[in-house]
This record gives structure tokens, C-alpha cells and sequence, in this order.
């Protein structure tokens, strides 16, 4: 199985590229950080404190996440639920990068990404892809862009979809984010000593698109 990773920060177009890279490629898209997304709403809806490491832990055990696709669209599933409809706002974000910080939410989801990772073509992102989950992948990419870019991407994200939504505030956020992807313990963000960094700051999807495939032709 030909297995490819890619790693970066928040609002770096892990996902839209990587989508329709496996599109084109005929690969299976795994993304990542839904799953954290998915374990964090429920933390959110049961009232579970980010800080309440104990309860974290204890939730765990009554979370189960598993993954289907629909017309190719990955579809995250928690306790039987369709969840892809609740998960993509700040709010769960900014709870996930809070909770993924404890090595018992990251145990869970790491098996199961490496459990798809054995029986299909994949290309993967996240944070950890390239350096935890996947260590043996063929190709490994390091995708980011500079905060003031990435801010502005996420914004107008919103806004096409009606959330009022004020940009100096989401350019914190990610900092913020950023901050603590880079700096915990468990699994940090950081790139593979074999990734190859590109950097979209002045790039539109289609030129990453291009310069990823470049990469991923040389390598597989
Ligand atoms: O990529 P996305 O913004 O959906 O991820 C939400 C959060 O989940 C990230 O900020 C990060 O803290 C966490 N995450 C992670 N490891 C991954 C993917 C996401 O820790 N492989």
C-alpha cells in the first residue's frame, strides 16, 4: 500500500489539497483531525472540562469513533452518529488542540489511522502523520503558510458560510493553536526529518496541487 503524509498547521490547506490529490490519485483521503474534532465535541457536549484530565480519561472508554466514506467523502462516527455536520466550527477546533494534547485521546486515534493506512491507498494529514502514525510513508510533505495568510483563508471560509466572524481574532487563534500543536508533550507538530517543506503563502490550490504532485511522482 502506498501510503502518503502530510503534515502542517492549522489553515495550512492540508485538506482541501490533500482531497484532491486523492481524487485525482484514486486514493483514500484520511483526515485526521476530524477524529480529534469528533472525541472533542463530545467532551464539549458532556460538559467535560479540557483541563479535567481524569474525566478526559475516563470518557475515552465510552467514546467510540469509527470512519465511513460516503459518495468519497469521509464520514466521522461517534457512538453510532454522524458527527461530520458538527465539527467543523471554532469552537471544537480550538477543544480539540485543548484535549489532543493527552496521550490517552491520542492512543485511540492513532491505531485506528494506522489500522486504515494497512489496507488502502492513503494520503493523510494531520500533525503527527509523517512522524508518529506513519513513520514508514513513502512520500512525506510538510505544508504551511504564514499565520497572517492562513488567518485570512480560514475567514473568508466563514464567511462564505454565513458565520460572522472577526479576523484578528482567528489570526490568534491560530498563534495560539499553533503554540500548543508545536509545544506539547505528546506527538508535537513538527516536521519529519524526511518531509519535504513546502510553504503556500503565495500559492493558490491549484500551484500546490502541482508542486505536491511533483513531489509525490518523484518519490513513488
Ligand atoms: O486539522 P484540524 O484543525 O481539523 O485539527 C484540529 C486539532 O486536532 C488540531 O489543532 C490538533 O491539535 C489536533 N490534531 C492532532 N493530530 C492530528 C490531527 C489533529 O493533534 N493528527
Amino acid at each position: 500500500m502506498i501510503n502518503i503524509a502530510i503534515d502542517g498547521p492549522a489553515g495550512a490547506g492540508k485538506s482541501t489539497i490533500a482531497k484532491r490529490l486523492a481524487k485525482e490519485l484514486g486514493y483514500i483521503y484520511v483526515d485526521t483531525g476530524a477524529m480529534y474534532r469528533a472525541m472533542a465535541y463530545y467532551f464539549l457536549k458532556n460538559h467535560i472540562s479540557a483541563e479535567d484530565e481524569n474525566r478526559i480519561a475516563a470518557a475515552c472508554e465510552h467514546v467510540d469513533i469509527t470512519i465511513r466514506y460516503q459518495d468519497g467523502e469521509q464520514q466521522v462516527i461517534l457512538n453510532g452518529e454522524n458527527v461530520n455536520g458538527v465539527i467543523r466550527n471554532e469552537e471544537v477546533g480550538n477543544m480539540a488542540s485543548s484535549t489532543s494534547v493527552y496521550p490517552v485521546v491520542r492512543k485511540k486515534l492513532v491505531e485506528l489511522q494506522q489500522q486504515l493506512a494497512v489496507k488502502e491507498n492513503v494520503i493523510m494529514d494531520g500533525r503527527d502523520i509523517g512522524t508518529v502514525v506513519l513513520p514508514n510513508a513513502d512520500v512525506k510533505i510538510y505544508l504551511t503558510a504564514s499565520s497572517k495568510v492562513r488567518a485570512k483563508r480560514r475567514y473568508d471560509e466563514l464567511t462564505s458560510k454565513g458565520e460572522v466572524c472577526d479576523l484578528d481574532q482567528i489570526e490568534q487563534d491560530i498563534i495560539d493553536r499553533d503554540y500548543r500543536d508545536m509545544n506539547r508533550e505528546t506527538s508535537p507538530l513538527k516536521q519529519a526529518d524526511d518531509a519535504v517543506l513546502l510553504d503556500s503563502s503565495d500559492l493558490d490550490i491549484d500551484g500546490v496541487v502541482e508542486k505536491m504532485k511533483e513531489i509525490i511522482k518523484s518519490r513513488v
